[in-house]
């Protein structure tokens, strides 16, 4: 617009100015009388349209270009990741194509190796998120330092990048070799504000020939990027600190993995989780003193399904707390219909010991049921006193304040050590089966269960023997001291419908403990004593 007013004055001006200018100078020269003042006016204002029309596009043209500019700018800012420098997880895919175009063409692959730092939360919450933030800036420096000038480079979010190789397809070795020294640089510590921060990666890749030989064509770089992570989840389960190529049987495992986890879920919710119940025995005297209780899921799809199975998944989803109180409750009531002076130990995921609330929370299951804590003994696995001891120490103490009575279970299969042992309060130890087993047949193994034994005495906690298979281990247990056992030799773990029948026969019911009914606070007292 403003160059056509300037266009359309100058045409006027060439016109007007045509038969007014010669006039003007005659005029001024005294050759000739003055012109028509309105035909000076339309000149002057002719003039003046032509220099403002010339600027007003100058300084259009320059708003444009500054206009294009910040656009640009936004639009590469919008592409790179601001911490790093990095594509990120929307821009690498179009990149990635382009890449993937031009390897195809030439016949080769592309590999993607996805990178994963491992507990980079640890590094945020021990050291503030301006040093995490460093971290991954250092991580990212030192990746591209290493990656060859054809790769991309992504930060996908939070601690996952992504590289982008073309490669010879046939050549995995050089991949391979390429992930091992990523793996080794970034692993080196970082120095930042007077501290050294190690963190090391968790490593999976995926050749673009082997997703698009499974996908039938050409694949996405979503879905190769997809099957890196398959491959880095199997790195991270595998312990860390790995690398894995991607193979198809992952991903069934992956599937499987989704299968139970939503089967777990609905499970829950359907009430499918039900407690068996193993029989502890004082070996002495062969007398039944109580039952530990072991989950077991009645799965519509898988048939019955052992903890081992269900119970990490349930830690790793966050529905332990969940499962286990209601398994804690089904036992409670199936417990109360039993003699009082059974004991009943239920196993506690270190999930669970984590959680402050968890002994007021079991605690009000008791009331609710009207159960007496003396009765429940709470198993804690040896793997809990990794954890933050001071929190598992106070954990134990305020259970058992309450009560309860606490064993150290699987003991001899972890790494607590004897000053840990010492001034944590627990009531027993159950010495792990592993150990059981050989007892009879290898002094060794028979040597060592002397030794927890003779420990338990010092330390006055008592001791119960796992996994008693046979007539032969119970015999030569039987030798070591006095103990409560548990094991196939005196039967499966077993439903509720079972153990009430047995214990009717035994007359172990909470029936037979006291013909005359007595009113539910007094029952739980007798429970008690
Ligand atoms: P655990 O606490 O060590 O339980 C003993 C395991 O050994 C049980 O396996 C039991 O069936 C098995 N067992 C008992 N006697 C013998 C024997 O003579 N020989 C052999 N070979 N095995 C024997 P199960 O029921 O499969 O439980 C496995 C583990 O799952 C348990 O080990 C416990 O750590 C965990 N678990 C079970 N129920 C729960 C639960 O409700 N919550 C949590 N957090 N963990 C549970
Ligand atoms: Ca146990
Ligand atoms: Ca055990």
């Amino acid at each position: 617009m403003a160059l056509g007013i300037a266009l359309a004055a100058m045409i006027l001006f060439v016109a007007t100015g045509g038969t007014a200018v010669p006039r003007l100078i005659a005029a001024w020269r005294g050759i000739a009388a003055q012109p028509d003042i309105l035909l000076t006016n339309a000149l002057v204002l002719n003039v003046a349209l032509i220099i403002l029309g010339c600027n007003r596009y100058r300084s259009l043209r320059a708003e444009l270009q500054a206009r294009r500019i910040s656009e640009e700018e936004a639009r590469r800012l919008a592409d790179i990741d601001p911490l790093t420098g990095c594509y990120n997880r929307r821009s690498i895919g179009p990149a990635m194509e382009e890449q993937l175009g031009k390897a195809r063409d030439r016949g080769g692959a592309v590999a993607v190796i996805l990178l994963d730092l491992d507990n980079f939360k640890q590094v945020n919450d021990l050291n503030g998120h301006s040093v995490g933030d460093r971290v991954l800036q250092v991580a990212a420096e030192r990746m591209a330092e290493i990656l060859p000038a054809d790769a991309l480079l992504a930060r996908l979010g939070g601690d996952e990048f992504a590289c982008a190789v073309p490669h010879a397809a046939s050549n995995r070795d050089a991949m391979e070799h390429l992930a091992a020294r990523l793996i080794e640089r970034v692993a080196r510590p970082i120095k930042i504000e007077g501290l050294s921060i190690e963190v090391t990666i968790s490593v999976g890749i995926a050749g673009s020939d082997t997703v698009d030989a499974e996908h039938g064509g050409a694949a996405a770089p979503q879905q190769i990027m997809q099957k890196a992570d398959i491959a880095m989840y199997q790195a991270k389960k595998a312990g860390k600190n790995r690398c894995f190529w991607f193979e198809p049987s992952m991903e069934y495992e992956l599937r499987f993995r989704n299968q139970l986890e939503s089967g777990i879920r609905r499970g829950i919710a359907k009430g499918e989780f039900v407690p068996y119940y193993e029989q502890q025995i004082d070996l002495d005297t062969g007398r039944l003193v109580g039952f530990e209780m072991l989950a077991r899921w009645h799965s519509p799809d898988l048939g019955t399904v052992n903890p081992d199975i269900f119970i990490p998944i349930a830690e790793d989803i966050g529905v332990i707390a969940q499962l286990s109180e209601d398994l804690i409750v089904q036992t409670i009531e199936d417990a109360r219909q039993w003699h009082p002076s059974l004991t009943i130990s239920v196993n506690i995921s270190p999930v669970q010991l984590r959680d402050p609330w968890f002994s007021q929370k079991l605690l009000k299951i008791l009331v609710q049921h009207n159960f007496p804590p003396s009765r429940l003994e709470i198993e804690i696995t040896e793997s809990c006193l990794h954890d933050d001891i001071g929190l598992v120490r106070t954990m134990i103490t305020s259970l058992r304040n309450q009560g309860m009575r606490i064993s150290l279970d699987d003991f001899g299969t972890g790494y607590s050590s004897l000053a840990q042992l010492r001034s944590l309060p627990f009531d027993r130890l159950k010495i792990d089966r592993s150990f059981i087993r050989e007892v009879h047949k290898s002094p060794a193994s028979s040597k060592l269960v002397d030794a927890i034994v003779s420990m338990g005495d010092g330390l006055d906690m008592p001791i119960t023997a796992e996994g008693i298979e046979s007539g032969e281990i119970l015999a030569a247990l039987k030798r070591v001291g006095r103990l409560k056992g548990q094991g196939y030799h005196y039967g499966r773990p077993e439903p509720a419908a079972e153990v009430t029948k047995r214990l009717a026969e035994a007359s172990l019911l909470a029936e037979d403990a006291d013909p005359v009914p007595v009113p539910a606070d007094r029952s739980s007292a007798a429970g008690l004593a």
